[in-house]
């Protein structure tokens, strides 16, 4: 025989009713209520069921948090009391499915569990056992927390997957569990290392756990272990000590009131009875055992009880009745191994499923992970583009600037920041270009300061370059944005006005003359005069040819300087007939060079 096979009624008595927790209830009335029937459902059924009615009166009363706990009470009593099983496991199932917080459906789910071994639909159970189990984390309670596992350990235990049952009952034992929860789990330990035949703790170890059961008044988990005990002992031929031990509790055991442990008692002290020779005694034991009935009837007890008997009839050579209980024997047996048989097909039919569900969770983790990388990959790809793009846009500006910078170097003339004599022959063969398209008039200025290398000579260079900065500046003040001012030379200077015939031109010569004798020199440390001797020519008498403006305006400039100085020359038509008929002195201009 072997104990921890094969009698479905071990879930509900270890795992449902010896396991009842207390609860603290808040001040609610209800709460009250429920957390007092929680506390009585196992240890007094009367007032269990009498609380229930009370609270069922009162439903209107309650939260709906309150009612699904109502609704577990109910689940437990309908399993439990009123031997309605499917309608217990369908309360429960709801519970189960649809609980508002994790210590219901983790209850709900347990009981589930241990129902299910009763109707024997073992699959329904593991299913629920394993959703519960690992929700057991969120569940706060120690104590509803240890009745869940308490209930796994034996159920594994008696699915013969005692290395399951051993490790969920040392899980108890290290979180510190209640004297009750303590009992279950140490019961469920021993009960699997003996059947893994693991190398267990000595007798001494063992008496503890029956001391501190039976001091716990835990006396079917207390009398639990000492079946287990007996069996051991009977193994290694202390048959006496084993039957002297059983007998010792069988009135305890009898006072449970708990048919599967007296069936447990009475079965093994038969076999060890009859193989010590007190047929009489085995013969009692055996059928008390089968008396137990429906409630025992296909558990190992059972099957071994029947052996018993049909041995002993056979040994008495009653035939008709040895045939009769082989016959009852085998059917037990069968019965027995359906069972089994039940059992091993569910637990692997789980198992299959929760390995098929981790490995659907690991595709999805695996897919997630997968599109997490891809996006971080494509996120990175578009921060290094658009690094790449800001780089790249960055040194096309610079380019752009240094190019800038450089094109205006090249243009402008350093010391003034004036147009430079390239830039302004640009600028004004264009600007003609343009006049004569319109057919309107353009002037040219050009001026050259007088006496310069003079300034030098006598005030210094530095003095010198401050008197060109300055006249370019006067100069620039009284163009318009659209003339053209340049230094084309040393201390030569020329304007290209648009649109402005040769009085006009004349008049900005003039004023502009005038304004360089204005230039307060003082600020340069010396105290002189600055003047220039203007040249103007225009189109009306040289044409839109720049060349010849420019060489117009020279020799206007030389007129000037030849007429004394500081003063305006304009290439009028009478000019331009004077100069015909003169021979044209060399030029100070530097455009022709
Ligand atoms: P004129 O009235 O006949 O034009 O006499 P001038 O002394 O002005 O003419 P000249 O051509 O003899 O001298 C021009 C001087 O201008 C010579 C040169 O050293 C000076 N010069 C040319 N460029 C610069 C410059 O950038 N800075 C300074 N300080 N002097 C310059
Ligand atoms: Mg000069
Ligand atoms: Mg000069």
């Amino acid at each position: 025989m072997d104990f921890v096979r094969g009698l479905a009624g071990v879930f509900l008595c270890v795992a449902v009713l010896l396991c009842g927790s207390a609860h603290a209830g808040n001040s609610t009335a209800f709460d009250e209520l429920l957390s007092v029937a929680d506390q009585s459902r196992s240890s007094d059924p009367e007032k269990f069921s009498a609380l229930l009615k009370e609270m069922d009166a009162r439903r209107s009363t309650a939260s709906k948090h309150q009612l699904q706990k109502l609704g577990y009470l109910h689940a437990y009593e309908a399993v439990v009391y009123r031997q309605d099983v499917e309608e217990g496991i369908r309360q429960a199932k709801k519970l189960a499915d649809e609980g508002f917080d994790p210590a219901i459906r983790f209850r709900a789910g347990a009981l589930i569990a241990n129902a299910t071994a009763i109707n024997r639909d073992f699959t329904t159970g593991l299913r629920y056992l394993e959703k519960a189990l690992s929700m057991r984390g969120d569940v706060k309670d120690k104590d509803i927390r240890h009745d869940g596992i308490g209930s796994a350990a034996m159920i594994y235990n008696e699915m013969g997957q005692y290395a399951l049952g051993l490790r969920y009952a040392e899980e108890i034992l290290r979180d510190s569990p209640s004297s009750r929860a303590w009992c279950g789990a140490s019961h469920a330990r021993f009960a699997s290392q003996l059947a893994l035949g693991k190398s267990i703790s000595g007798d001494d170890e063992v008496r503890k756990i029956i001391a501190r059961c039976t001091a716990g008044k835990e006396l079917i988990g207390a009398n639990l272990v000492r079946a287990n005990l007996a069996r051991k002992w009977a193994k290694s031929d202390r048959v006496f000590e084993a039957v002297t031990l059983l007998e010792s509790s069988l009135a305890e055991v009898e006072a449970t009131r708990y048919p599967w442990l007296i069936a447990e008692f009475r079965s093994i002290l038969a076999d060890l009875k009859l193989s010590s020779g007190d047929a009489k005694a085995a013969e009692d034991h055996a059928n008390q055992t089968v008396a137990l009935g429906k409630q025992v009837a296909s558990s190992a007890a059972v099957v071994s009880a029947y052996h018993t008997l049909y041995k002993i009839a056979s040994a008495r050579e009653k035939s008709t009745s040895a045939l009769e209980l082989y016959k009852r024997y085998a059917e037990s047996q069968m019965a027995h191994q359906s069972d089994v048989k039940a059992r091993e097909l569910a637990y692997e039919i789980v198992r299959h499923e929760t390995q098929q569900k981790t490995k659907e969770i690991e595709l999805l983790q695996a897919q997630q992970r997968l599109e997490r990388e891809n996006t971080q990959k494509a996120q990175l790809t578009t921060l290094f583009l658009a690094i790449l793009l800001a780089g790249a846009v960055f040194w096309a500006f610079q380019v752009k600037r240094h190019q800038h910078q450089l094109k205006k170097l090249a243009q402008t003339d350093s010391l003034t920041g004036l147009g430079n004599r390239h830039f302004f022959t640009q600028k004004s063969e264009r600007a003609l270009v343009e006049a004569a398209r319109a057919g309107e008039p353009a002037s040219l200025v050009m001026f050259d300061l007088d006496h310069f290398k003079a300034i030098n000579d006598t005030y210094g260079h530095g003095a010198g370059d401050w008197v060109l900065k300055q006249v370019g500046k006067t100069c620039a003040s009284h163009c318009r944005k659209i003339d053209y001012l340049g230094r084309i030379g040393g201390e030569e200077f020329a304007v290209l006005l648009s649109g402005i015939d040769l009085p006009g031109a004349e008049r900005l010569a003039e004023s502009c003359r005038a304004q360089l004798a204005q230039i307060d020199t003082r600020e340069c440390g010396y105290s002189f005069v600055v003047t220039g001797s203007f040249g103007v020519s225009s189109t009306a008498q040289s044409g839109y040819d720049l060349s010849r403006l420019l060489s117009h305006a020279d020799q206007m400039l030389y007129r000037a300087k030849n007429e004394g100085r500081n003063r305006v020359c304009a290439y009028t038509a009478e000019a331009a007939a004077d100069h015909r008929s003169m021979r044209r002195a060399p030029s100070l201009s530097v455009v022709n060079r």
